[in-house]
């Protein structure tokens, strides 16, 4: 499969297209558009490619990740996946906003699909694998294409970071041992899509993120 990154402007977020070129399906990850503009940016990239988007996925449903979520499923007719056990944070997102001092009413999340750990979720001849990984928030997930050696992590694991804990139902220790145990066994060679920053390797991490 290939994967497309945009950077949208609330906080710095990257929203990724993963899709199959020879099916045309498409699952857009973390709809953080938050303008006119940053919508039709996605609108127009798939319609240049001719695909058929098959879900929303998100890594987790913190505002900047979400906020376009009921956007994005009205307008390609289709579903939100996500972990329930972030449910409350979707369904309190308007709460969210104003927590970051945005005062706008956002659409709550439902959650179409309930993902759990190593769930399969297919897009066209590819897939991606669920890796949960709390601590960021209690529902954090991330989503693996071994087949083309990529992770999109969420706010998990950062170029040279990790993802903040002090949020409501953040963990430090348990965000730490899950990427240790969860992600950093994966190849070395695995190319790493953080939810906000520049991609890097899953070996560039090991040997100089101040973390590990
Ligand atoms: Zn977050």
């Amino acid at each position: 499969m290939k994967i497309a990154r945009f950077e949208f402007a609330l906080f710095g977020i990257n929203t990724y297209a993963v899709f199959d070129p020879e099916s045309g399906d498409c699952a857009i990850i973390d709809p953080g558009m938050s303008n006119a503009e940053e919508r039709d940016a996605v609108v127009n990239f798939v319609k240049k490619n001719s695909l058929h988007v098959v879900a929303v996925v998100n890594t987790h449903l913190h505002i900047d990740h979400a906020i376009s979520d009921k956007w994005t499923k009205d307008t390609f007719s289709t579903i939100i996946a996500a972990s329930p056990e972030d449910l409350p944070l979707g369904q309190n997102i308007s709460q969210q906003a104003r927590m970051f001092g945005l005062p706008i009413d956002v659409d709550a999340v439902e959650i179409d699909r309930p993902l759990k750990d190593g769930d399969t979720i297919r897009i066209g001849d590819g897939e991606l694998k669920v890796i949960a990984v709390p601590g960021h928030s209690p529902g954090g997930i991330a989503l693996y294409d071994q087949a083309d050696g990529f992770l999109i992590s969420g706010d998990s694991l950062f170029a040279g970071s990790i993802g903040r804990t002090d949020l409501p139902g953040g963990d430090h220790r348990a965000l730490i041992e899950n990427i240790r145990s969860r992600l950093l066994t994966l190849p070395p060679e695995t190319i790493v899509y953080p939810g906000h920053g520049s991609p890097t390797t899953i070996g560039h991490e090991l040997r100089s993120n101040p973390f590990f």
